[in-house]
């Protein structure tokens, strides 16, 4: 009997561990490690906390990290001029340019300058153009973590009402292309849309990516739903999510919790991002 709490950290560790089986099989042929290298722009304090969580869980798996910490007042070009070398670079698999960068960057730029077979992180036009088509390439790692989660309790979503709540290109965009493709109808409701809750308390798949600490109560949701909460806000009280947890634990069939829902998914799909970027590469070089 599954409990209601879908639990990120031991599913993400799962995947870690049949992906650290796989590093460990290549370097038993006498391959090279995989590598990731990230670039960092600026000092805001939560990326550099996801950036060493990110280094981290390479080296647990045996993946190569590298990080180029560039201060906030680097020049675009600057930044353009590595992220181009790592293009070039055949021992790096995997660029990531962490985000948000500093104001004076044109985000689309940066990003768009990345390989696409590199981009690990999935964010350049090239893959989520291959998202939109239904087509193999690089899915972003946090739309891709949640879907995972989705399918641990619902494997089929053919025909189910899904709603996202947000937009954005890093999450909401592709989470609802991704369940769209999946089979589920889906809904996303923004800053923009009136009565959100309404829209929301129809759906048996609720994926809330706002960035508002605790918007989504039980006004929200629909009895026997599955929710996934993505936000992570730190507070004096610790980390908390979009969702007030404790208010729609007893409405909801399943729900991620915050830590330990979300975030150690994305960490393992971008693991798992790396190695297939890889893979990809030792096929097309060989
Ligand atoms: P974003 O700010 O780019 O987008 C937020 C979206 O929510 C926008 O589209 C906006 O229209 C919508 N929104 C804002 N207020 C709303 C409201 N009151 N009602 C309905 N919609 C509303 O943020 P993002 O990058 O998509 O991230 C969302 C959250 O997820 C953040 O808390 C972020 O920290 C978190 N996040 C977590 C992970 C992870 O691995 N756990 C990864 C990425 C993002």
């Amino acid at each position: 009997m599954k409990t209601k709490i879908i639990d990120g950290k031991s599913i993400g560790e799962d995947i870690r561990s049949n992906l650290s089986a796989r590093v460990q099989s290549l370097m038993d042929q006498g391959h090279r490690p995989p590598s990731l290298s990230v670039v960092l722009v600026g000092d805001d304090p939560a990326s550099q906390v996801y950036v060493n969580h990110k280094e981290q869980a390479c080296g647990k798996v045996g993946i190569i990290s590298r990080s180029y910490r560039l201060p906030a007042s680097t020049s675009e070009a600057d930044v353009l001029a590595v992220v181009k070398d790592l293009n070039a670079d055949p021992d790096v698999d995997g660029i990531l340019v962490q985000l948000p960068l500093p104001a004076h960057m044109n985000k689309f730029t940066i990003i768009n300058a990345i390989d696409p077979l590199k981009d690990v992180d999935g964010l350049t036009p090239y893959n989520q153009g291959l998202l939109a088509w239904n087509l193999p390439g690089h899915r972003p790692c946090t739309p891709a973590g949640i879907l995972r989660l989705i399918r641990s309790r619902e494997t089929d979503l053919t025909g189910k009402r899904a709603v996202v709540v947000g937009r954005s290109i890093l999450v909401g965009l592709p989470v609802a292309t991704l369940l769209t493709h999946a089979g589920a109808t889906v809904t996303t409701v923004h800053s923009k849309t009136t009565h959100p809750q309404s829209i929301a308390k129809e759906a048996e798949i609720l994926v809330v990516a706002a960035g508002v600490p605790g918007l989504v109560d039980q006004d929200w949701v629909k009895e026997g739903s599955i929710v996934i909460d993505v936000g992570i806000h730190r507070t004096p009280n610790g980390l908390v999510g979009d969702v007030q947890f404790d208010q729609v634990f007893e409405t909801v069939t399943a729900i991620t919790p915050v830590p330990g829902g979300v975030g150690p998914m994305t960490i393992a799909m971008l693991l798992s991002n790396c190695l297939d970027a890889y893979g990809h590469r030792a096929r097309t070089s060989a």
